[in-house]
């Protein structure tokens, strides 16, 4: 581990505030970074103070005039150039992500992945930032609309997907001509701090402004640094819905621009139609992958009751098949959940769903003994449960699966709706009409509705988000770039006189 963190920059107690070319920090408070997979401490990290917060902020205004003055594809070629940065660095990268979040080896060079696409991604679309033309209803003039960089770029990162996220916002922010501040989760500012030494060697190399590319590490507070200061144009966090609430009514308040990325409470439907050879390990993978603890993880079970007992027992053999252990050992299919906090919140949810009148059908509990050091793996438990229970309308981050019974295609879809969370949901089914009712105005009202495919993991390809308390915000691919400009509609006149809109006559 000493010799991968050495060739990401980590040192033992680390600078956690950087401008891309510089980091430093000035006070002397610090954030532990231990592992979940071992409880060892791998390192430590400054936490950004308010005097190195306002100097950040400073350099970040300073590099967007001149970044914003550089033409578009040439912006794309420095994002080209971060891209072959991290496929240099993917394997270290990638395991330092398992090592501080817990996620497994495969899952956390998948993220590395997700950055490496998502540049590529980018270069294309800085030639892409298309706006429309008009025909203008007055002769002679001409009328078209066109897209400027916002400025500044504040992003609030979540534990759970340390890299991934930064990058679906940074790549595509950086060809829209904004520079970044990026304050991490606290639980994994190691891996935040390693995307920056990355993305410094490209800036160095290239001359770049300082300020481009900024970190400032902390909790809550730090964050919210950002999200009342009326300089930072955009605030992209990724979170809890507790904190897009407080994060959402801040900017609004300062009538900034916000992109809300917040929690799920994801359903999987089965009909008596459904390929149960695919929807079981879609299930399973949903339910236990990163050990609950993705924003599409599957939650909720909405089963027809014909197959009800026959899916019951086929996820009953299934979870017993299940390799609880290190997430760096590829034979494993669960590791552990993020702290010790999260297995109090699993543990609690378990408690309540027993009280509001369900039935374990796999238990609760927290492993111990050799390999299990940390004292957070859990098991990945189910419960019988009814749609209207308290805990079954809250998103749990751990790996708890809730089945619920209906009869008709209706009744599913209304379950499927009736939570106040609205990211990633699907269907599995052969028949055409409750596949298309599903995707239909009357279907979904999630951001993302599949059919046949699970509700975790999503391609960079499409505009990724959700609805209701998910926060509306939508990131990544198709036109989710307009988020990050502003759009200015133009009106040029080349004629001899001056017609006003709508016809209006002002003679004098
Ligand atoms: P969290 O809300 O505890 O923290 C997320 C980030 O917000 C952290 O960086 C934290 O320091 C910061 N923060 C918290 N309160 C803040 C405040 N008042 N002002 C400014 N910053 C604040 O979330 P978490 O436990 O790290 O992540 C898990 C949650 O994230 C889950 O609810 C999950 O569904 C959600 N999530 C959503 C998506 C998505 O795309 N919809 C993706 C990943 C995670």
């Amino acid at each position: 581990m000493h010799e991968l963190l050495k060739s990401l920059g980590i040192a033992q107690l680390n600078h956690g505030t950087s401008t891309g070319l510089k980091s430093w920090s000035s006070g002397d408070t610090v954030i532990d970074s231990f592992s979940p997979v071992d409880a060892e401490l791998i390192a430590q990290v400054y936490q950004t103070t308010q005097e190195d917060y306002e100097l950040v902020l400073s350099k970040a205004q300073n590099a967007a005039t001149e970044w914003r003055n550089i033409p578009a594809p040439k912006r794309g070629e420095i994002v080209r150039q971060m891209g072959e940065a991290f496929r240099k660095h993917k394997d270290n990268l990638g395991k330092l992500v398992s090592y501080e979040m817990g996620k497994s080896l495969q899952e956390g060079l998948g993220e590395v992945q997700e950055i490496i696409d998502i540049c590529d991604f980018a270069v294309g679309l800085s030639r892409q930032l298309y706006g429309l033309t008009m025909h203008s209803e007055r002769p002679s003039h001409r009328m078209y609309e066109q897209w400027h960089p916002l400025g500044i770029v504040g992003i609030i990162s979540a534990f759970n997907f340390p890299v991934a996220v930064w990058s679906w916002n940074a790549m595509l922010a950086w060809v829209c001509g904004n520079v970044c501040i990026w304050k991490p989760s606290e639980k994994t500012p190691l891996t935040a701090i390693a995307c920056q030494h990355i993305i410094s060697e490209v800036l160095r190399q290239n001359h770049l402004p300082e300020g481009l590319s900024s970190i400032i590490t902390g909790k809550a507070q730090v964050g919210d640094w950002l999200v009342s200061d009326k300089r930072v144009a955009l605030i992209s966090a990724t979170g809890s819905t507790r904190m897009g609430r407080a994060v959402g009514t801040k900017v609004a308040e300062r009538f900034g621009k916000c992109l809300l990325e917040l929690g799920g409470n994801n359903a999987i439907i089965i009909t008596e139609n459904a390929d149960l050879n695919i929807a079981i390990p879609a299930v399973v993978f949903g339910a236990v992958g990163t050990a609950g603890q993705r924003c599409t993880s599957t939650r909720r079970l909405i089963i027809h009751d014909s197959i009800y007992q026959q899916v019951k027992e086929r996820l009953v053999k299934a979870y017993a098949q299940l390799r609880i252990g290190n997430p760096l050992d590829a034979h494993n299919h669960v590791g552990p959940l993020i702290d010790k906090d999260a297995v109090k919140a699993y543990l609690s949810a378990v408690v309540q769903v027993v009280e509001q009148g369900g039935k374990m059908l796999i238990d609760a509990e927290v492993l111990e003994g050799a390999g299990f050091e940390s004292e957070c793996y859990v098991r990945p438990c189910i419960a019988e449960a009814k749609p209207d229970f308290a805990i079954v309308q809250h998103e749990t981050f751990a790996p708890i699966l809730y089945l619920l019974s209906y009869s008709t295609i209706d009744e599913a879809i209304a379950i499927q709706n009736n939570v106040p969370q609205g990211l990633s949901s699907a269907i599995f089914t052969l028949n055409l009409r409750e596949a298309e009712q599903f995707l239909s105005a009357n279907g979904s009202d999630c951001g993302i509705a599949n059919v046949n495919i699970g509700t975790s993991g999503a391609e960079i390809g499409g505009a990724f988000g959700g609805e209701k308390e998910t926060g509306g915000g939508r990131e990544s691919g198709s036109d989710a770039w307009k988020s990050y400009m502003r759009r200015q509609t133009n009106t040029i006149n080349y004629g001899i006189s001056l017609p006003l809109a709508q016809g209006i006559k002002f003679d004098f």
